[in-house]
C-alpha cells in the first residue's frame, strides 16, 4: 500500500492555544465531558468517595469484580474486570487482543488529594468552645485552610465491625466547619512571621461546637454535648474516633469559573482530573484494544505512595497475577514479570502551569500554558533531576505519535525552574517493574491550594489522548 504523505512537518516547536483549531464535535465533548467531571468531582472529595465513584461507573459499564468471577472462570479479549483494594484503591482492566505477556497499557493516576485529617485522639473544650484536633495530609500552604468552610467526610469503625459513613457540609442545608484566624488588629507578631510558621500544623484545629450539654456534675459540657450528638446521630463514643479516618475538605462543589465559562475551580484536581480523565478514556474505548487496557487509581500519592493502598503496594502486581490466572495457561510467574517489563504505562498526574502573577518560578520555554493541551513530562524530580523515572526518548516519541494521531494536542513541560523546588509522582513506582512510563496530565494553577483550577480544553485533550494511548497497537518492530 502507498504511503500516506504525511503533512508538512514545522521547522520550529511551537505551543499554541487549543482554541484556535477547537472542532465543532469537540467543543461540545468539551462541554459533556467537563459537566461529567463537575458531577464526579462533587461526589468523590476522598479517597474512598473516589474509589466508590469509580467502581460504581465500572460496574454500570459492565465490569465485573475479579473477587465475585465463579471458580473457573476464563477471560477472553474485551472482557471488562475490576479489583478494588480496601475501599481506596481499584485496578481496572478490558481485556486486550494480545496475550498479555506482551504487556499491558497502563494509565496510573492517583485518587488522594491534600486534605486535614482528624487525629485519633482529637476532641477537647476550650474557651466555650469544642475543637476537633487535625493532622495535615500531603503538602498544603496552612495559611490557606484557616477561615474557610470545610465539610467533614469519613468513617467511623467500631469494634463490632459496624461501620459508620459520614458526610457532613456539602447539602445546601447542612451545618458546615471552619479553623478561626487572627484578626487583623492582633496579629502583629503573627504577621512579622514567614508564611511557613504564620499558621503552625498544631493551629489547625476545626470549631465544632459550642453549646453546652444538660448534665449538670458534667465538667467539660461542650465537648460533652459535641460526644452526645455524636452518639445520637452516629452511634459512636470517643474512643471510636481511634478507629476512624476523617477528613476535612473545602466544603461545597465544584464551579465553572471565568466570564466565559471556560475553567473550573474544584477541591482536588490534583489527581482526580487525571483519574477521571483516565476513567473516561476506558469507559469510552469503544472496541477491543489490542495490549490489555488498564486504569489504575491508587491512594497515598500526596505522603509517598507508602501503604498498602499506595503504589509502592503489590496490588497492581498482584492484579495483573490475578488476571494470568483467569487467562488459558493460568498463573506464570515469569509470564507476569514480562507482561509488566513490556507494558506502557502513563503516570497520569497534574503539573503546574504558568502563572502570570508568579512568572519568577518558571522557566518559559518549558512550563505548561493554560489551554495549550494535555502536559507532557519527561522527568519530575528536583534539584538535579533527583527522583525522577525520566522517561525514554524512544518512549516519549511514541506518545508524541499516538497523540499526533488522535488529535490530542499536547505540550512538555517541566515543573519549575531548575533549582526553583519539583516533585514527584507515581511514575517511579511503575517503573520498577521496568515498564516505559511518562508523565503526562492535566495542567493546573494553585495546585495543593483548597480550590484549584484546570483548564477545560485541557481536560478534553487529556481524555482523548489517554484514550488513544489505551487503544495503540503499536508500531511493527
Ligand atoms: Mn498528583
Ligand atoms: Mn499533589
Amino acid at each position: 500500500m502507498p504511503k500516506k504523505k504525511a503533512a508538512k512537518e514545522s521547522l520550529t516547536y511551537e505551543r499554541k492555544s487549543g482554541y484556535a483549531s477547537l472542532s465543532p464535535a469537540d467543543s461540545k465533548r468539551m462541554e459533556d465531558i467537563s459537566r461529567d467531571y463537575l458531577a464526579f468531582l462533587g461526589t468523590a472529595k476522598t479517597e474512598r468517595e473516589a474509589h466508590d465513584e469509580a467502581v460504581k461507573r465500572l460496574e454500570a459499564a459492565g465490569f465485573r469484580d475479579l473477587e465475585g468471577l465463579p471458580a473457573g472462570s476464563r477471560l477472553a479479549a474485551g472482557d471488562k474486570v475490576f479489583r478494588a483494594g480496601a475501599g481506596k484503591t481499584v485496578a481496572a482492566f478490558v481485556v486486550g487482543r494480545k496475550p498479555l505477556e506482551e504487556g499491558l497499557h497502563i494509565l496510573g493516576a492517583h485518587i488522594d488529594s491534600p486534605r486535614l485529617d482528624v487525629k485519633q485522639n482529637p476532641l477537647y473544650e476550650s474557651g466555650e468552645m469544642a475543637l476537633l484536633d487535625t493532622h495535615y495530609y500531603g503538602g498544603i500552604k496552612k495559611y490557606q485552610w484557616v477561615s474557610i468552610p470545610l465539610a467533614l467526610h469519613g468513617v467511623f469503625v467500631r469494634p463490632d465491625g459496624k461501620k459508620i459513613s459520614l458526610t457532613i457540609g456539602e447539602e445546601p442545608g447542612d451545618p458546615v466547619f471552619t479553623i478561626t484566624d487572627l484578626l487583623p488588629h492582633l496579629a502583629a507578631d503573627q504577621m512579622k512571621k514567614t508564611m511557613g510558621e504564620g499558621i503552625e500544623g498544631e493551629g489547625l484545629d476545626v470549631l465544632i461546637g459550642s453549646t453546652p450539654s444538660k448534665d449538670k456534675k458534667a465538667k467539660e459540657k461542650i465537648k460533652l454535648r459535641v460526644l452526645e450528638l455524636l452518639k445520637e446521630r452516629f452511634g459512636v463514643v470517643e474512643a471510636d474516633f481511634v478507629s476512624s479516618e476523617l477528613e476535612f475538605v473545602p466544603a461545597g462543589p465544584p464551579r465553572e469559573a471565568g466570564l466565559d465559562r471556560s475553567m473550573i475551580l474544584g477541591y482536588g484536581h490534583d489527581d482526580r482530573s487525571c483519574a477521571f480523565a483516565s476513567l473516561r478514556a476506558l469507559l469510552d474505548l469503544g472496541g477491543v484494544p489490542p495490549h490489555t487496557a488498564c486504569v489504575l487509581l491508587a491512594d497515598k500519592e500526596e505522603i509517598g505512595s507508602s501503604g498498602s493502598t499506595g503504589m509502592e503496594s503489590s496490588f497492581l502486581e498482584n492484579a495483573v497475577a490475578e488476571l494470568f490466572n483467569l487467562t488459558e495457561g493460568g498463573y506464570d510467574g515469569l509470564g507476569l514479570r514480562r507482561a509488566l517489563e513490556r507494558s506502557w504505562a502513563l503516570s497520569a498526574d497534574v503539573n503546574a502551569l504558568h502563572d502570570p502573577l508568579y512568572p519568577a518560578v518558571s522557566e518559559r520555554k518549558n512550563a505548561a500554558n493554560l489551554n495549550q493541551g494535555v502536559i507532557v513530562t519527561k522527568y519530575t524530580g528536583s534539584r538535579g533531576k533527583s527522583g525522577a523515572s525520566d522517561a525514554n526518548a524512544e518512549f516519549v516519541a511514541e506518545v508524541r505519535r499516538i497523540f499526533d494521531g488522535a488529535g490530542a494536542l499536547w505540550q512538555s513541560a517541566e515543573l519549575g525552574k531548575v533549582d526553583q523546588g519539583g516533585g514527584g509522582t507515581i511514575a517511579f513506582l511503575l517503573a520498577r517493574f521496568g515498564m516505559s512510563v511518562l508523565d503526562c496530565g492535566v495542567g493546573v494553577l494553585s495546585m495543593h491550594a483548597p480550590w484549584e483550577l484546570i483548564g477545560k480544553l485541557d481536560l478534553l485533550m487529556a481524555c482523548k489522548g489517554y484514550r488513544a494511548f489505551l487503544l495503540d497497537g503499536r508500531r511493527a518492530k
